[in-house]
């Protein structure tokens, strides 16, 4: 179903009003994780004062260690819903339980499914029976046939709003987090009609890289970037190496922007 054998002409997205997949670069910002109302407020003022509508913020958090901040939960998602509703914004966040997709779909636009999730084909399967779209994140080792089968299992139940998301796979390279495999970008488009992100985040982990990353994946066809944002990323819950605060993500989107990357 995913196929662009099936269907010739690109998917449309479209998430409150902001259309992914029709050509036009589209931009997900949002912290790590969602840590207060105030923090998202702070965050989601910046984002829009740039122009930008999608809102990204972790509630339930898939955390290496079980000591790590595991995400506010259901509050998180409260909190992203009086943002989202206080700023006319739409967003984006990660569900990891099936059990909780029902739920969230009152409170959030766009259904986050994580790199850890890939292949968790009982939350695949949720996420298909419901009307909202889904960003799909590409496993940590995950091949791109088997990211390719994971989305059709979203859409083999019915439901065909997904959103491709690149956002590195685990190599023996030590210099970044993930290596991002920026030809999966052309290869996904060629292969599926879905709409292809790049999280550049999560798979350079490196705050330096975050803006020649987001040139390529735009360079080379992404059809959007995402990119954490922090009012103040050394006091952050999670990814406190990668968040840009402020003043850096003014910068980002101004040097895009000057580069004629960003329309
Ligand atoms: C995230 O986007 O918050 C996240 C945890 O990313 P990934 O699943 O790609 O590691
Ligand atoms: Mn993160």
């Amino acid at each position: 179903l995913v196929s662009r054998k099936k269907k010739p002409d690109n998917t449309v997205i479209d998430v409150k009003g902001v259309k992914i997949g029709d050509g036009s670069q589209q931009f997900v910002f949002g912290p790590c994780s969602v840590e207060s109302y105030e923090q998202v407020a702070t965050v989601a003022a910046a984002v829009k004062e740039k122009g930008f509508r999608l809102l990204r913020g972790g509630a339930y958090k898939p955390r290496t260690s079980p000591y790590d901040f595991q995400g506010l939960g259901l509050e998180g998602l409260k909190i992203l819903k009086r943002v989202a509703d206080e700023y006319d914004m739409a967003v984006i966040s990660e569900i990891v339980h099936p059990n909780d997709i029902e739920t969230a779909v009152d409170y959030i636009d766009v259904i986050q499914i994580g790199a850890r999730n890939m292949q968790n084909f009982e939350l695949l399967k949720a996420a298909g029976a419901v009307n909202k779209p889904v960003l799909l994140k590409r496993g940590l080792s995950a091949t791109i046939e088997e990211f390719i089968n994971a989305a059709e299992y979203i859409m083999s139940q019915g439901n065909g709003q997904i959103i491709l998301c690149e956002r590195g796979i685990r190599t023996y390279e030590k210099a970044t987090r993930n290596t991002l495999d920026i030809s999966a970008v052309p290869i996904l488009k060629q292969e599926t009609h879905l709409p292809v992100m790049v999280d550049v985040t999560h798979s350079t982990g490196r705050r330096d890289l975050l803006l020649p990353t987001a040139k390529a994946a735009l360079a080379i066809g992404a059809d959007g970037v995402m990119a954490e944002v922090h009012p103040d990323p050394a006091v952050a819950l999670s990814d406190n190496a990668q968040q840009m605060d402020l003043k850096q993500f003014d910068e980002f989107v101004n040097s895009l922007r000057a580069s004629s990357f960003v329309h």
